[in-house]
């Protein structure tokens, strides 16, 4: 396929990655590479989406990994999934039979795999530098629901829907396809409703993921997870443990056992990262390491060190997160961007998925979330202007309008790294602030 072609459609269908920070994917795909691989790995607990939509939509996921191929001029086109998805690896192998380049690699289940990074190395043996993205090692990394939209943008179907498992707390854990601005409140409804007293919802994975703030808030293109935890299940006590109270607990309880270190997937790459001595850092307030402050740009935010190594429940990422806000803040740019070998000890420092599970209390939520594939039309939906990388977007609706589902509700501003959104109901626009609010038709 043309490459123009195919990025002016992913381009006008708001395509962005559906996870994460929300790339744009036309500038993804506006590449010349060698190697595509889709990341199916779906590493954080509990979350269902791509293994789902790899077992439905394997044919469209190969046609459109092929159109993607031909427009970058890769040669190589590999759907990377964990052996123990074997649904899905079975229904990707029969879309792929006998189709040159195309393969499908098989991962541990091990945490985190789909960390870009550490994927592109699992996969294809290269060492992405750090600061780096898998382009400078002639790759493009595409999760499995962005190359779904991929496949619907080449339909001229723009993204209305986005695919979210609704799990822990609910009576019945299902991934579902929800319209782009679902409150989480209708999104638990649809999963049977709430089952505990005092919820907390988290949005994403577990590990990675945020608390909502309201049931009032919207799914978004990058909406991955819904998981509803009791607020005094462990995991959410770490994760709303005030800044303050961590960096006490580095100068009282961090005996610099180097376990968070020892067991970084970043530092196993060879990173210049060392948790440990941001704690002794930050802890004492020590300015002369200077390398131990800006190796906070390196960090991924993984949550390896907190939820998995440290003995002393203490949080190495939480300090790198406020570090790097401070010095972003302060203008400072990440400095460090050397070419790595992977250290030989990564090999069996693996986090298997299944130990940092119990670690985090999570076993009695592992439960299938099968894929319920029908839109879930909400009453009202709240479309956000920013809900990917770069700019928030323009509305170019009014109060009052009727807008059809599939309509353009939001523009990039002009030459701003950005993406389109569309309305995902049809309705009536009943307020434009930081959303584009519509009350659908009945
Ligand atoms: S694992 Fe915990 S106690 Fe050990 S060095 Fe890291 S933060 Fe300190
Ligand atoms: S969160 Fe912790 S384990 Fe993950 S990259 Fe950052 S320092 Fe390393």
């Amino acid at each position: 396929m043309v490459k123009d072609a195919l990025v002016a459609a992913v381009q006008a269908a708001g395509v962005v990655g559906a996870g994460g920070a929300g790339f744009p994917t036309h500038v993804k795909l506006d590449a010349q590479v060698d190697c595509i691989i889709v990341n199916g790995a779906e590493c954080e607990p509990l979350l269902q989406v791509d293994q789902e939509l790899a077992k439905k939509h394997a044919a469209e996921l190969v046609q459109a990994l092929k159109a993607c191929m031909s427009s970058t001029g890769a040669d190589t086109g590999v759907f990377a999934l964990k052996t123990k998805y074997t649904q899905a690896i079975a229904a990707l192998n029969a879309a792929i039979a006998g189709q040159a380049g195309l393969s499908v690699f098989g991962l541990q289940n091990c945490y985190p795999v789909g960390d870009e990074h550490i994927l592109v190395h699992e996969v294809s043996g290269r060492v992405v530098p750090e600061g780096g993205i898998p382009l400078n090692v002639g790759i493009v990394v595409i999760n499995v629901e962005t190359l779904y939209n991929v496949w619907l943008a080449l339909q001229g179907q723009p993204v209305c829907d986005t695919f979210v498992t609704v799990c822990g707390e609910v009576r019945q854990p299902v991934t579902l396809r929800l319209a782009v601005g679902t409150s989480v409140a209708d999104a638990l409804e649809a999963a049977g409703g709430v089952t505990c007293d005092h919820p907390v919802v988290i949005n994403g994975g577990p590990v990675m993921g945020k608390p909502v703030d309201s049931m009032e808030d919207p799914v978004t293109k990058t909406t991955k997870g819904l998981i509803v935890l009791p607020s005094d299940h462990p995991h959410v006590r770490r994760m709303r443990r005030p800044i303050g109270l961590s960096l006490e607990r580095a100068v009282t309880a961090c005996c610099q056992c180097r376990l968070c270190t020892d067991l970084c997937p970043r530092a196993l790459l060879g990173h210049e990262l060392a948790p440990h001595k941001i704690m002794r850092a930050a802890g004492y307030a020590l300015t002369e390491d200077v390398a131990a402050w800006t190796a906070a740009f390196l960090c991924s935010e993984c949550g390896v060190c907190d939820t998995f190594a440290c003995p002393a429940d203490l949080s190495p990422r939480q300090v790198y997160r406020r570090v790097k806000s401070e010095l972003g803040a302060a203008g400072v740019r990440n400095p460090h961007r050397r070419s790595t070998v992977p250290l030989p000890e990564r090999a069996y420092r693996r986090v298997p998925t299944e130990r940092l599970i119990w670690r985090m209390g999570l076993e009695s939520y592992v439960v299938d979330a099968p894929l319920r594939d029908e839109v879930l039309l909400p009453e009202t939906v709240k479309i956000p202007l920013k809900q990917n990388a770069g700019a928030a977007s323009v509305p170019v609706v009014k109060v009052g309008e009727h807008v059809s589902r599939g309509q353009v509700v939001a523009e990039p501003p002009p030459n701003a790294l950005g993406a389109r959104h569309h309305a995902s109901v049809t309705g009536t626009v009943t307020a434009v602030g930081n959303e584009v609010s519509i009350t659908r038709e009945s």
